[in-house]
């Protein structure tokens, strides 16, 4: 359909708002779709984290959890902070293998597939619409020891400029989604779309058994800059925290298949084994 055409016909109307409205919501799916990347959240997180707006709190991200001093919060009913976690729950020089934007089924089954000849574990953080499309792929992620996270239902980067309800109904919605999916199995953690925390989303996500969860070290998988690239940032940005981010979603997530088990080959050499991030305060 011409759209400027019909725009045109349709000047003055409500129904001309209307069909604007939905344009540029379509756009803004589209952007988020294919430009998401998680990547421009670890300021994002140090912002929360500093709880200051303009982020002159300093990078807390590149702190590690001991030093940032972001991994509290205020706990909630039910025991499960609100602070944004990246701490390992095994401690020691652990780091957590964080998976986002699926389940998809190319991509959810051939990272599996690395994560269990390395006898790792992850924690997927999926959206919800997805898992819903795909209990298969969440039921199989839950059997093989991996733990859930809520990514919300429509990864709106810009969730945290949207009100309260938005939010809390992007959450719970996507909750309910991925247990349905799951079959039994709780989720664990909240995970914004591109960071996008605010204090609202993450007392709802810990009031509701989720721990915000946070990164320090984005792979940078999603823009695909090639395998030995993302490998290389894995490596670099390691000293800024245990919580390492990919994708199995959102995607040709090849490069991020063969990076993976690059990387998990790499953390085995270097001693550090994998675990899961902390849900409550150790
Ligand atoms: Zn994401």
């Amino acid at each position: 359909m011409d759209l400027k055409v019909r725009m045109k016909d349709l000047a003055g109307s409500r129904v001309a708002l209307a069909v604007a409205a939905v344009v540029l919501t379509a756009s803004a799916w589209g952007v988020a779709t294919l430009t998401d990347s998680d990547s421009a959240p670890q300021q994002n997180v140090a912002q929360e984290q500093g709880g200051s707006s303009d982020g002159s709190g300093g990078d807390g991200s590149k702190g590690g959890d001991g030093s940032n001093g972001g991994d509290g919060g205020t706990q909630q009913p039910g025991g499960i902070p609100d602070g944004i976690a990246h701490a390992s729950e095994s401690g020691g020089n652990a780091v957590n293998i964080t998976i986002d934007d699926g389940p998809d089924p190319t991509w959810t089954p051939k990272v599996l597939d690395v994560l269990k000849r390395h006898g790792v574990t992850a924690t997927f953080c999926m959206i919800g619409p997805q898992a819903k499309a795909h209990p298969d792929l969440v039921k199989q992620v839950v059997a093989a020891g991996h733990r859930l996270c809520d990514h919300t239902v429509h990864h709106d980067t810009t969730m945290d400029k949207k009100p309260v309800a938005y939010q809390e109904k992007e959450i719970l919605d996507a909750k309910k989604m991925i247990e349905d999916a799951a079959g039994g199995a709780k989720v664990l953690y909240y995970r914004a779309p591109g960071g996008s925390f605010t204090p609202d989303s993450r007392r709802i996500a810990a009031a509701n058994g989720m721990r915000p969860l946070g990164w320090n070290d984005d792979s940078k998988d999603f823009n695909k800059p090639g395998t030995a690239a993302i490998v290389d940032t894995v490596k670099k940005e390691i000293h800024n925290g245990p919580t390492i981010l990919f994708h199995d979603g959102g995607g040709d997530r090849q490069q991020t298949v063969e990076a993976l088990d690059q990387v998990l080959t790499w953390l085995k050499s270097q001693g550090r084994p994998t675990g899961f991030p902390v849900q409550t305060t150790p």
